[in-house]
Order: C-alpha cells, then sequence, then structure tokens
C-alpha cells in the first residue's frame, strides 16, 4: 500500500463556511500600487489570498484560514477581521 496516498494534507480536516462579505479590506489600494515595490502579502499568505492581476490587487478572502500572517506583514494597509459568527474556518484535528 502507498503510504503517501493514506497521509492526508493536513488543512484537508477544516471546514469553511463562507460568508458574503469579506472580512479583508485595503486601506489604500494606491499605497499597493505606487509604492509597495514588494507586494509581501502576495507570498507571505500560506493559503494564496492575494494575487497581484491587471495592475491592482485581488483578494480572495474566500481562502483564508485566520492566521493573521499578512497583518503581521502589512499593519499599514490591511484590514483584517474575523468573519461574522458561524462564518471563516473552523479547525478540526
Ligand atoms: S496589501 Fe500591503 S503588502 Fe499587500 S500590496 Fe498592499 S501595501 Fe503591499
Ligand atoms: S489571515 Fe492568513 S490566510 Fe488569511 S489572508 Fe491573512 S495570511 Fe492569508
Amino acid at each position: 500500500m502507498d503510504m503517501i496516498k493514506e497521509i492526508r494534507a493536513p488543512l484537508e480536516f477544516n471546514q469553511h463556511k463562507v460568508d458574503r462579505q469579506s472580512h479583508i479590506a485595503i486601506k489604500d489600494a494606491g499605497l499597493c500600487k505606487k509604492k509597495c515595490t514588494l507586494k509581501p502579502c502576495t507570498y507571505i499568505c500560506p493559503s494564496q489570498v492575494y494575487t497581484w492581476q491587471n495592475h491592482s490587487l485581488r483578494i480572495d478572502y474566500a481562502r483564508c484560514v485566520e492566521c493573521g500572517a499578512c497583518h503581521a506583514f502589512c499593519q499599514e494597509n490591511i484590514l483584517l477581521n474575523y468573519p461574522r459568527g458561524g462564518f471563516g474556518v473552523e479547525w478540526r484535528y
């Protein structure tokens, strides 16, 4: 038996209930465009919530696993809340 196929990816255990409204916002999109050359949010986030597309930042908030890493790197421009009660990630171990 192939042992690798028997091991489920850790995040596979989690459940998501996606809210209609985003719990993530950007204060100033112009700052992303004009002053943030490295755009760390696009590679810090472990769930690829942030992508740079067509000269602007796209936020796929439904992918968020609520780790807080993006806000730690960009406290200046990322407004990060928790999803409303009953929504978001449900950790299962
Ligand atoms: S959200 Fe923050 S880290 Fe991401 S591009 Fe904008 S200023 Fe840069
Ligand atoms: S809280 Fe974590 S998973 Fe959610 S957007 Fe920020 S870095 Fe990505």
